[in-house]
């Protein structure tokens, strides 16, 4: 009999996962895989921990799988050549995996479903990343959303849409494990080491999968403190699909609002990049693409290094260089400093959180980013600049988070501040004012 293949991307887990589902209730035996993309790897640098992240989570169900007699076979390429070997080497009549919204994971997949459909195989792919995709939430129009308000208001009608089980079905349980007997049987594959890719083993300490209760309970009170262990952590474990967002968005439900609606900002940024995708290039908001930007290597090496002078914004680049994190408050405000404060193009932040983020993600790392700079889908107006100071006093008061950052605040060595405010705020003014005029 011919073998299924499930083919693990950004859903890095057996439970609750859409695609692993359907692959495991129909009658061919799943082989499963994943792919080390070197396209993506060959970018990234040699001790980047998210390498080691994925990695050790691929072999925690590599593991699994073979307590169940099959195992998980990992590949180590481009992705289109591999599945050319995949297809020679073995008899397969099916491939499943999750959808993936991204503009390089797309057309990675339309080429990948070109091959197969040429070699007769089927390509059967799901939702599983996010909750509402493509057209489930739109304007009456058939049009996406582009502001979030009226986004998270007809999301949350459409969770009530369809009720199963007490439960929105969109929020419903695939419940792989009743399937897993049909696991195709194999021996325990070998596995690639990093060295082999060429990535050192990261020391970094990831954060956990679990957690308390009471976060999420006092959520909407905490989450702004940077100061205080407020918030999930959730991102890395969201980002590659360790955690399943059904799962998650059921218990933000029942426990706390708020936290409900930051997963569904998650959703709308994916839709944004889907729908959207001119914004990994450019402005959301094209008229944006005008403004004159600046750019001094050594402002922007001191906004890198956390040595601007603003101790919040520092502390927060000094979390983010040292653990791979930064807290939601603080993102905005060194975004909003760099390109509002500074006036440095917002691709270059984007690109720096990129490289440093554990949780980075195309879709929300560039809304995020647009937001702050005004250029995206924030229905606020550009003129809207945080002022560092206030921001630290309303969120930070007692400077919790700053003396854990950056100890020699308060003390001759803290260096001067690298531009005034006053003077930074209207010079962002004028430049914005002018370049949409
Ligand atoms: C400039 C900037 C860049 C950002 N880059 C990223 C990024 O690369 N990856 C990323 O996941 N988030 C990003 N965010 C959003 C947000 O800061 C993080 O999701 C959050 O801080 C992660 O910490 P947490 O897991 O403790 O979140 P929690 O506050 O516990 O929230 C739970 C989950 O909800 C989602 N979420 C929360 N806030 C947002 C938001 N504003 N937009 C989209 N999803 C959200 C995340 O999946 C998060 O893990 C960015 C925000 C800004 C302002």
């Amino acid at each position: 009999m011919k073998n299924a293949i499930f083919w693990f991307r950004r859903d890095l887990r057996l439970a609750d996962n859409a695609g692993l589902f359907h692959a495991l209730k129909q009658n061919n035996p799943v082989q499963c895989i994943f792919i080390f993309d070197k396209v993506i790897l060959d970018k990234l640098p040699k001790n980047d921990a998210r390498v080691t992240f994925i990695y050790d989570e691929l072999l925690s169900i590599k593991s699994e799988l073979e307590s169940l007699g099959s195992t998980l076979e990992m590949y180590y390429g481009n992705p289109i050549e591999v599945w050319k070997s995949i297809i020679q080497e073995k008899e397969v009549c099916k491939v499943f995996t999750n959808r993936d919204y991204e503009p390089y994971a797309k057309d990675r997949d339309k080429k990948v479903a070109e091959l197969l459909d040429k070699n007769n195989i089927s390509f059967n792919h799901f939702k599983d990343h996010i909750i509402f995709e493509g057209n489930e939430v739109c304007k009456s129009d058939g049009l996406p959303y582009t502001v979030f308000t009226p986004f998270k208001k007809k999301w949350i009608a459409k969770l009530d849409e369809k009720i199963w089980n007490k439960n929105s079905y969109f929020l419903t349980e695939y419940p792989c494990e009743k399937y897993f007997d049909n696991f195709v049987k194999s021996h325990s594959a070998s596995k690639i080491s990093l060295s082999e890719m060429g990535f050192e083993r990261s020391t970094i300490k990831f954060p956990s999968k679990i957690v308390a209760q009471k976060i999420i309970l006092k959520y909407d009170e905490q989450r702004n403190f940077p100061g205080i262990d407020g918030t999930s952590k959730l991102g890395i474990h969201f980002r590659f699909g360790t955690i399943s967002i059904r799962e998650k968005a059921r218990k933000a439900l029942a426990l706390n609002q708020v936290f409900l609606s930051e997963l569904i900002w998650r959703d709308f940024y994916a839709q944004i990049l889907d729908a959207f995708p001119h914004v990994t290039k450019g402005a959301f908001r094209p008229k944006y693409d005008k403004v004159e930007w600046r750019f001094d290597e050594q402002e922007y090496m001191a906004w890198c290094e956390g040595k601007t002078g603003y101790p919040i914004v520092d502390a927060g680049m000094r979390e983010l260089n040292t653990t791979g994190y930064m807290h939601n408050r603080v993102r905005m405000i060194v975004a909003s400093f760099l390109t509002k404060h500074l006036l440095h193009h917002w691709s270059l932040g984007e690109n720096y959180f990129a490289e440093k983020l554990l949780d980075f993600d195309l879709a929300s790392n560039s809304g995020g980013w647009q937001w702050a700079s005004g250029t995206g889908t924030d229905a606020a107006p550009y003129f809207r600049i945080f002022n560092p100071t206030s921001q630290q006093t309303k969120f930070d008061k007692d400077f919790v988070y700053i003396k854990k950052w950056v100890p020699e605040y308060g003390t001759e060595s803290y260096v001067k501040p690298i531009v005034e405010h006053k003077f930074a705020r209207e010079r962002c003014l004028s430049t914005y004012k002018s370049a949409l005029a």
